[in-house]
């Protein structure tokens, strides 16, 4: 396991009072070790999790030629170019059991979707495009052509043929797709559990009364939907005051407790408060100013308790700042820690509708809206104020506008990248 100092050293121009958005990915990926541990798991319970084994296909999917439509299948030997084609029908193929009969050279077979296709034909007409008389069908010239609607043995997954990467974090595609290989279970790496704690004397805990100077804790509400979209396990632990007895003890028995602990609040330059000091006190971490808007305070580092190391991220208090900060590094070291392969976010680009003032030489998440312009393009404006405390605003919003390190100014036009907040599969 490396150190703080070790992976500094590693770095070319580390400077941790000014990291770039990207300097700091690259530092987590270094400190970040992912779990080893693996577990079979049915796939219902296989959601969200990291596969730890490539997902080998045991049998062919699917497992023999099947006609795509309902209509009727015959050897496309026997079609000639702008000629019509009469057909007798030798009888019905259903799907889920195989047709028995014998086909004679001018005969064709009545076929439902996903029923086995006989080995003789290769070709399926689909009902609607034919005339039936009695047990004779034509089909009339150019509705078809060799091959069309069957399915090929195997087209979806080949037997023996790795069906899903180790890494791979499992969604729903994933689960119907392991059923289909027949697979009750699925080897898995554990899941991990994720400790969270507000600090500052001026938050309250929901059912506190309201007094002068101080807000609700709301970050600890963000950070558990955060985590709990990531399929994690959450140990929430409140609020924790501003007293250095009070924070010990927090982080070390979340550090018992937890594979990564992640405080918000107390990181910040002009912090007269404890939370810095007990975490240069219990552990190794690193203090950093990042080239970002909202969230440059950070904490990274280990906390270790009785030979146990947890994974520390210090957010910024600032509500905005802990769910861009989250998203920008907590969630891929995550993401790492839990065995997964790395996903960066799918940008989108879309057409800015407002002018955006930005500096080079930091990254810039703006909140914005993303809708269909008129001529059907995507376009974005951005939610009113940017300030890093206006919450209300991350609501409103459904993607964040990335306005990249070196990137200047955005003019009303220009195509801008945008994170989506969420997918749907
Ligand atoms: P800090 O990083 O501790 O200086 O906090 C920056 C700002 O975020 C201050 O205005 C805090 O009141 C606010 N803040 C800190 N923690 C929370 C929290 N858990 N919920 C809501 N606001 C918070
Ligand atoms: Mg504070």
């Amino acid at each position: 396991m490396k150190t703080i100092e070790q992976i500094a050293a590693e770095l070319q121009g580390y400077d941790p009072q000014a990291l770039s958005a990207d300097r700091v990915n690259e530092f987590l990926a270094r400190l970040v070790e992912p779990v080893t541990t693996t577990e079979d798991v049915s796939v219902f319970d296989a959601l969200d999790r990291a596969l730890a084994a490539d997902v080998v296909s045991p049998i062919s999917v699917p497992p023999h030629d099947n006609s795509a439509m309902d209509g009727f299948a015959f050897d496309s030997a026997l079609l000639q170019s702008g000629q019509p084609l009469k057909l007798r029908v030798a009888g019905t193929a259903f799907a889920g059991k195989a047709w028995s009969g014998t086909l004679q050279a001018d005969q064709c077979l009545k076929i439902m979707t996903g029923a086995i296709m006989p080995a003789a034909l290769d070709t399926v007409v689909p009902l609607e495009f034919v005339k039936v008389e009695g047990d004779v069908v034509e089909i009339p010239p150019g509705v078809v052509k060799a091959g069309d609607n069957r399915r090929l043995l195997g087209e979806d997954l080949m037997a023996g043929q790795p069906a899903l990467r180790k890494g791979q974090t499992l969604g729903p595609a994933a689960l119907g797709l392991i059923a289909s290989l027949g697979l009750p279970k699925v080897t898995v790496f554990r899941r991990i559990k994720v400790a969270y704690f507000s600090t500052g004397d001026e938050i309250l805990t929901l059912g506190e009364p309201i007094r002068e100077g101080a807000v609700f804790d709301s970050n600890r509400y963000t950070v558990f939907g955060l985590l709990k979209r990531m399929g994690v396990d959450v140990v929430d632990m409140g609020v924790v005051r501003d007293e250095p007895e009070l924070l010990e003890a927090a982080f070390r028995s979340a550090a018992q407790q937890a594979d990564a602990i992640i405080t918000s609040g107390g990181v910040s330059m002009g912090e007269a408060d404890h939370t810095k000091a007990m975490m240069k006190q219990l552990g190794d971490v690193a203090f950093w100013r990042i080239a970002m808007r909202p969230g440059r305070p950070m904490a990274v580092g280990r906390i270790t308790e009785d030979g146990k190391s947890s994974l520390l991220f210090g957010l910024p208090g600032n509500p905005v700042a802990v769910m861009v900060t989250f998203l920008a590094f907590v969630r891929p070291a995550l993401q790492r820690l839990m065995g997964g392969t790395v996903t960066a976010p799918v940008l989108l680009q879309a057409k800015c509708l407002e002018q955006l003032r930005k500096k080079p030489g930091r990254t810039e998440y703006q909140r914005g809206i993303v809708s269909k312009g008129a001529d059907g393009s995507l376009t974005v404006r951005i939610t009113g104020n940017q300030g890093s405390g206006v919450l209300s605003s991350m609501v409103e919003a459904n993607g964040l506008i990335v306005l990249h390190h070196s990137q200047g100014n955005v003019a009303v036009g220009d195509a801008v990248d945008v994170m989506m907040f969420s997918g749907v599969v």
